[in-house]
């Protein structure tokens, strides 16, 4: 049994991330550390305590209420010695401090969506899970998605790419059409992940050095993922995989990578490509939390995102901006699959 998740945030009446209008489900927790993340408080498993100077009163009530003497001034907190009990957030009475991440049982959440359930249906919109990493959650994903399909509402995921999807025992099998995936149906992510329409998956440097460098990680294991993922979309076994890149000034838009990420997705005979342009409206979420920013740079100019539609679209990647993606076409046309 995975460890109940840590929910950040439910967004509704989304347009990026997935058909339709939809309602995205952060979750907490991510196995990556990338330099250029806009989401840093979705890192840690954990709930975190956050705090804002710019809305604080400078009252020192956060300081008299602290339980475990861990908050010594506003906006610093002994980190070791905080409990995490959120009292200085509840008395903060200028809004300064913030609670990231909260356990919600999965009928309080369906609850939630269910509400939406007729706009998902007139849109053709559903629910997306995004987070962090929301794999680190199969058995809540689980059953969650349960209702939901039972429901008939599209679902769909956001994710770096990075679980554990060889342990899988064994996977080569699941390319034939001779193996049943009840056969399978004890792996827990592999339950999740075939309950879902769609996964929307992140790809960022085809270098394994780089990406160790700037993600915190090397990149075999989730080319392998993604490789598999999409063989067994192609035989109709899995979801639809659509890459998505995020195209960040001075690293994953140098031409080299470009490159070999058009290779790459040739090579796993998909031909389309969601481009997210850098913005640095999260560098601020750094300070909140009390880490260090690794990487603050101008948002992508539209020159840089111009250069580098024409790089990929030269070595034969139809691009997208988020919100515009062709879903229907996620395949070669002899490929095809329903989504
Ligand atoms: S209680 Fe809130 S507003 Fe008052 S000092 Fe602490 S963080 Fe600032
Ligand atoms: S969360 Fe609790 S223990 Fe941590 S600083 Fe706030 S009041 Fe103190």
């Amino acid at each position: 049994m995975d460890t109940e998740p840590q929910l950040l945030s439910v967004q509704h009446f989304c347009v990026h991330d997935g058909p339709g209008l939809r309602s995205v489900v952060f979750f907490k927790g991510c196995p990556l550390r990338c330099s250029w993340c806009q989401n840093p408080e979705s890192w840690s498993k954990d709930a975190e305590l956050g705090y804002k100077a710019t809305a604080c009163l400078r009252c020192d009530t956060c300081v008299s209420t602290c339980p475990t003497g861990a908050m010594q001034a506003p906006g610093h907190w002994i980190s070791d010695a905080c409990t995490r009990c959120f009292r200085c957030v509840e008395t903060c009475p200028g809004g300064a401090l913030t609670q990231f991440g909260i356990k919600r049982p999965v009928e309080n959440l369906l609850a939630e969506l269910s509400q939406e359930f007729a706009l998902y249906r007139q849109s053709q919109g559903g629910v997306t899970f995004s987070g962090g990493e929301a794999t680190l959650y199969p058995t809540y994903l689980t059953e969650l998605l349960i209702p939901l399909n039972q429901a008939g509402i599209h679902t769909a995921l956001e994710t770096c790419g990075v679980f554990h999807l060889q342990a899988v025992r064994p996977w080569e099998q699941l390319l034939t059409s001779t193996v049943a995936w009840e056969a399978f149906s004890a792996q827990r992510l592999w339950q999740m992940l075939c309950r879902l329409d769609l996964i929307l998956f992140d790809l960022k440097l085809m270098n394994n050095l780089q990406h160790q460098q700037h993600c915190g990680s090397g990149n075999r294991r989730l080319l392998e993922n993604f490789s598999l993922l999409t063989q067994l979309a192609q035989a109709g076994r899995a979801p639809g995989v659509w890459p998505r890149l995020p195209l960040i000034p001075g690293i994953t838009d140098h031409p080299d990578n470009l490159q070999a990420l058009a290779e790459f997705l040739h090579q796993s005979g998909v031909s389309v490509l969601t481009l997210l342009p850098y913005h640095n409206m999260g560098v601020d979420k750094f300070s909140w939390l009390q880490r260090p920013v690794k990487y603050a740079h101008p948002m992508l100019s539209e020159e840089a995102l111009h250069t580098a539609t024409q790089i990929l679209q030269s070595n034969g990647i139809q691009c997208y901006t988020s919100g515009e993606e062709n879903y229907a076409h996620l395949y070669a046309a002899d490929a095809q699959i329903a989504l």
